[in-house]
């Protein structure tokens, strides 16, 4: 089990700012001191561009850069190293598998399959690489508690259906989406299947091989890590076949005046000089995440989530969106007659940081008739002493609005 004091340690925003509540982990988590110590200590001790120089430093980086691909092999089960592509995060790897693949392998009639769910990072780049193509964007649609309903498979899964892409947990619902099943579905029909794991892969263990999905994609900044870095992994096939997206230094073989060749992937699909020191970061944040064990991690969030979801169910005129049980701790709510933006700045006066707005899923808005939630979300360093916080603060509210 977690120790959540020692934990706290390990944070210094904590401690330099000792009202902080901060439950806005959906959107970007705090860092470690061990991940801070491993950017400084690359910048002040071996900075230098990778795969180029043949003098120590510069092989001491790029050693350090390929050691993180390693590490994210194993963390997220990959087979191959060549299937782990460092981004700048979630929207630029969808943006990759868009382009790259969808542009070449999408045609007029085709369909791309998305769900009512998605952040807008898995709508826009399908959005626009439909308009280009000719191809169909469809949405499987979404119930009133936040799961998918997908009791009509046929209706959504057809010979057209050329790529699904579904998040794997909800940023505002905090469902857990049935991938493994999603993926059968989509494979029957001959379709791949892209999974945004943005809010899954910081909580929960995942393993792309047991899913057998074909893109997986997540942030560093969402699991310790630091801002600017990202992955794509793909099966490698995928990325052989696949046309760069990028063009620059590093992701050629030869280049002549006409015409080039390409790297090896993934090196293929990273041109320019990569986040090198920010995928070093992200090594140590998987470190410090395998250190206290992601079976511990959910362990304890859903201790944090029985807590809040009892406590804050218990505040008149309170209405959570997203009842499924297989979900992470994450809540959309909003309190009667109180706009979203209020609650959360009023919130913030007593040093409670969550977040009111569309959460980048005005899809989910429209469908729940809404134009905005409040949302508190969790991570490790959360405590349920925070929670009664929460909770103390949004009655506060109530009685100053009525
Ligand atoms: N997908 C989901 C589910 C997200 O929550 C987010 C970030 N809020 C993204 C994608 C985009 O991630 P990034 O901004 O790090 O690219």
């Amino acid at each position: 089990m977690i120790d959540v004091k020692t934990i706290r340690k390990d944070f210094l925003i904590f401690q330099n700012n000792p009202d902080l509540v901060f439950l806005d982990n959906a959107s970007t988590t705090q860092k470690p001191q061990s991940v801070i110590d491993t950017l400084s200590h690359y910048y002040e001790n071996y900075n230098a561009n990778i795969h180029r120089g043949i003098y120590q430093i510069a092989e001491k980086a790029t050693a350090a850069y390929e050691k993180t691909r390693d590490n994210v092999k194993e963390f997220i089960g990959a087979k191959d190293r060549r299937s782990i592509v460092f981004t700048k995060g979630t929207t630029e790897s969808i943006n990759l598998v868009a382009n790259s693949w969808g542009g070449e392998n999408l045609k007029p009639g085709d369909e791309v399959l998305i769900t009512e769910m998605e952040h807008h990072s898995n709508i826009i780049p399908w959005q626009l690489i439909c308009k280009r193509t000719g191809a169909n964007l469809k949405y499987i649609p979404i119930n009133e508690d936040g799961s998918l309903d997908l009791s009509d498979p046929e209706k959504y899964f057809t010979i057209n259906t050329k790529i699904v892409c579904v998040i794997h947990q909800s940023n505002v619902f905090g469902t857990i989406n049935p991938i493994a099943e999603i993926v059968k579905l989509a494979h029957e029909v001959g379709a791949l299947v892209l999974v945004d794991g943005a809010q899954s892969t910081p909580h929960h263990k995942v393993n792309v091989s047991e899913l057998n999905c074909d893109f997986f994609a997540f942030s560093g900044h969402k699991m310790l890590g630091p801002t600017g870095v990202g992955v794509l992994y793909a099966k490698p096939e995928l990325l052989e076949a696949m046309h760069p997206f990028l063009g620059g230094g590093e992701m050629i073989r030869k280049v002549t005046m006409e015409e080039s060749t390409w790297n090896d992937i993934p090196w293929k699909f990273e041109a320019g000089t990569p986040n090198i020191a920010q995928v070093i970061g992200l090594g140590s944040a998987i470190d410090y995440i395998n250190k206290i064990g992601r079976e511990n991690i959910t362990e304890y969030e859903t201790e944090l989530l029985k807590y809040a979801q009892e406590k804050l169910q218990s505040i008149p005129g309170i209405n959570i969106y997203g009842t499924v049980k297989d979900k992470g701790a994450v809540f959309s709510f909003n309190v009667e007659n109180i706009h979203p933006h209020d609650v959360a700045h009023i919130l913030d006066t007593y040093g409670i940081a969550i977040r009111a707005g569309h959460h980048c899923a005005q899809p989910i808005m429209k469908k729940l008739n809404i134009a905005a939630t409040n949302r508190a979300s969790f991570y490790i360093y959360n405590t349920l002493g925070e929670i009664d916080q929460l909770v103390n603060g949004l009655i506060k509210t109530v009685e100053l609005f009525n």
